[in-house]
């Protein structure tokens, strides 16, 4: 049988402490033990099920991983305060001093800043290229090449990396292919096509909700162990750890993720061939016009669709932000970083999400000020949404 992420995070079974629907929530951040040698134990990594610490691990933060691993079709995972929470260790515990990155440069503004500012500082340094050409992926691998990264569906040009040739790449010179998976979960499965980690920002998609900030990292339990271990596990020592409140929350927002993607695929699918048709270039994976639609196709989990992220060039700053603007009084959406909420997103990510990105490396890689990018909510009536749309669009001068 084919895998279907959604239908393993249904497979799992979990029940609360006096037979809830629900897991219960671990309200500690501490742990007895009966004995004091099983103390010695965990701190080891030698007690399996023993809890130590919540910084460590919780048993709510470890049923979220576990839906999120079985999601992706790893090992195991381990879930994180925040996306950065999650990016950062993952880089940090894959590379020491003098090694190297080869990273896609269309990536989220703050994992660039992270690679091209913060990084450095530890001697760790990085080559950003075009993700859609494995010739220049391979020509800036070096000696010191540790880690290949990547967004899936990149942010926020919407360029798709090409995982399948990526992961042969990665294996031919011994590297680990990174894929941060936040803007197509259930779509891709990164690690099915040949990743080696997956991650995401929780914050957007997958809890859906827009009321915190998450992240997880999908991977073998050896990483996973090796991020943990108290005496140089990144995620133990660097601490960005998720409270188990808002686990518990996100796990229940991760039970409705199908119903929510299929959703926000269709709506965006039905605006872009709409506006397609009215003569605007929009960027979206899934019309045939997209660099990659064929690629994408090669590689979805057809029934989630291409995603809920549109985008397209309003032709300057000043029309993107009257459109925007206009579009947030008419109640169609609101002008906010930030995807995968009920309500359509829309931001200008040269001057917003991407703007750690200096202006003349944006200009090479076609991000351009009026580019508007689109996370298209779950309205009921795309129809009636399109309609005021396009009137908004007219207004402004746009069509
Ligand atoms: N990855 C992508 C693709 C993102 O868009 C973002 C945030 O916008 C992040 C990672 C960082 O996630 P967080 O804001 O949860 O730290």
């Amino acid at each position: 049988m084919s895998f279907n992420p959604a239908d393993n995070i249904q497979d799992l079974q979990y029940f609360g402490e006096f037979g809830g629907v629900n897991p219960s929530i671990s309200d500690s951040s501490t742990y007895t033990f009966l004995h004091a040698k099983t103390m010695m134990d965990t701190f080891e990594g030698n007690a399996e099920g023993c809890y130590l610490y919540s910084r460590h691990s919780s048993p709510s933060n470890l049923y979220l991983g576990e839906a999120l691993a079985a999601m992706e079709g790893t090992e195991t995972a381990n879930v994180a305060a925040s996306g950065m929470g999650a990016i950062t260790p993952t880089l940090m515990q894959l590379c020491n001093t003098g090694d190297h990155i080869v990273s896609s440069r269309t990536i989220y503004g703050g994992s660039y800043a992270f690679l091209k500012n913060f990084a450095p500082k530890f001697g760790i340094t990085t080559t950003f290229v075009d993700i859609t050409s494995l010739e220049r992926i391979e020509a800036a691998i070096t000696d010191n090449t540790k880690v290949l990264y990547c967004e899936s569906v990149s942010n926020p040009l919407l360029e798709i990396a090409d995982i399948r040739e990526l992961s042969k790449l990665a294996k031919k010179y011994d590297l680990k292919l990174v894929v941060d998976n936040t803007f197509s979960p259930l779509s891709l499965s990164p690690v099915i096509l040949g990743a080696d980690i997956v991650i995401h920002s929780l914050t957007k998609f997958i809890n859906g909700s827009s009321d915190t900030v998450g992240g997880v990292i999908c991977g073998s339990q050896e990483f996973i162990n090796d991020l943990r271990n108290v005496n140089d596990g990144a995620s133990m020592l660097l601490g960005p750890v998720m409270d188990s409140l808002r686990s518990a929350s996100v796990l229940k927002n991760l039970r409705t993720l199908h119903l929510r993607i299929k959703k926000h695929s269709e709506n965006a699918m039905y605006l872009s061939k709409k506006f397609e048709e009215d003569g605007i270039k929009i960027l979206y994976p899934g019309l045939k016009n997209h660099p990659q639609h064929e690629l994408y196709k090669s590689m979805y989990n057809e029934e989630y669709g291409f995603g809920g992220m549109m985008a397209f060039d309003a032709g300057s700053l000043d029309k993107a932000d009257e459109l925007m603007e206009l579009m947030q009084n008419r109640n169609l959406g609101y002008l906010a970083v930030s995807l995968g909420f009920y309500k359509t997103l829309f931001n200008a990510p040269g001057t917003g999400t991407s703007s750690e990105i200096p202006v003349e490396e944006q200009e090479t890689m076609g991000l351009t000020d009026g580019l508007i990018r689109f996370s298209i909510g779950l309205d009921n009536s795309i129809e009636r949404t399109y309609q005021e749309m396009k009137a908004c669009m007219k207004e402004v001068g746009i069509l």
